[in-house]
């Protein structure tokens, strides 16, 4: 089956205006949510999660109790179990009701069945091909902008979140209660480098090693972004790209690239027995301050200390950190290689 049947016609979309992606995501929330049942029960099991706020190094941290969310959660992702499975994110294998709408030439947006956060959406790659985030960058950038201020959009690494490292995804959610947008504008900061319209900065004593980077150009950031993460795989010894997740948000017109570098996929509690152990395993929406915590036990133990351990164990480590961060490009971009297979951002 091809992605033609699973796209919505713009008489189906009614009255979202044709060329205007918001109009259009909110006419496909709206059509999926009376049209498949699935994503309707789901939506509704937003009034029965649970939360509990946490604090980690002064930084707040929700716990979300989803159990929906196990599958996910506690997924294997290595290649014999991929190899093995249907991909859900192929066409053929989605269920009947769901549809979606196209994104650029390349790619689909979905209703995520599994929401985290409200408006919960998958922007799916036409090709079943790998996760990657070289090349693709300047979607994300796009997506985020015409998504508009109250959106973000992120992306998990093939091997650290990402639940199809076999198939090219990114996610879109509602900035809505997640702590780190708050955070990143009133924490205090260290600028490492500013210049051309670009600000890159931390966050000083946060509760993990982070870098942000701040421009109204996307095309700016395209080019800080491949020259930062060809950096860190060299600094990683890292075959593919490196560890990273990433969450993008636009506010007033400036666009925030979150890069979080990771030391591991999941924390040694996710792998412990008895009462050790803690089902959690992060991905982007966690680091950026909504902890999942599928079962109800775990929820109703993890502690501030859990958490904080938990993202200082799985995001890289001090040393590293700080010799990613004090080799910053800027002063001279067009002199650093790029990214090999990195393409321009193109509108
Ligand atoms: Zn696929």
């Amino acid at each position: 089956m091809s992605w033609d049947h699973r796209i919505l016609t713009d008489a189906e979309l009614m009255p979202a205006t044709p060329d205007n992606l918001l109009s259009r995501v909110k006419s496909l929330m709206a059509q999926q949510k009376t049209a498949w049942p699935q994503l309707r029960d789901a939506i509704s099991g937003f009034d029965e999660m649970r939360y509990k706020k946490l604090l980690a190094a002064g930084s707040v941290v929700l716990a979300q109790n989803n159990p929906r969310r196990i599958v996910s959660t506690a997924a294997r992702v290595d290649s014999a179990t991929i190899k093995e499975r249907p991909c859900f994110l192929c066409p053929e294998n989605l269920p009947p009701e769901e549809k979606g709408i196209a994104f650029k030439e390349d790619f689909v947006i979905l209703c995520n069945p599994f929401p985290v956060l409200k408006n919960h959406l998958v922007i799916t790659s036409r090709l079943h091909t790998p996760q990657t985030v070289i090349g693709n960058i300047g979607h994300m950038l796009d997506l985020a902008g015409r998504l508009g201020d109250e959106w973000f959009v992120l992306y998990n690494g093939p091997q650290c979140g990402a639940s199809a490292p076999d198939h090219l995804h990114f996610q879109a959610c509602s900035k809505e209660g997640v702590p780190i947008f708050d955070e990143i504008e009133s924490w205090k900061r260290k600028t490492i480098t500013r210049g051309a319209g670009l600000e890159v900065f931390t966050l000083l004593d946060y509760r993990l090693n982070l870098l942000a980077a701040r421009c109204s150009n996307p095309d700016t950031l395209v080019q800080w972004f491949n020259e930062a993460v060809k950096y860190l795989q060299n600094l990683t010894n890292s075959l593919e790209e490196p560890l990273i997740n990433i969450i993008i948000g636009i506010k007033n017109g400036e666009l925030t690239l979150i890069v979080f570098p990771r030391e591991k996929h999941r924390p040694d509690c996710f792998f412990a027995e008895g009462d050790a152990k803690l089902t959690v395993s992060p991905a982007s929406i966690d680091l950026a301050g909504v902890l999942v915590v599928p079962d109800p036990g775990h929820f109703d133990k993890i502690t501030d200390i859990d958490a904080g351990n938990i993202f200082r164990e799985v995001t890289l480590n001090d040393s590293e950190f700080e010799e990613w961060m004090t080799n910053q490009p800027l002063d001279d971009q067009s002199s650093a290689p790029a990214f090999q297979g990195a393409e321009p951002h193109t509108p």
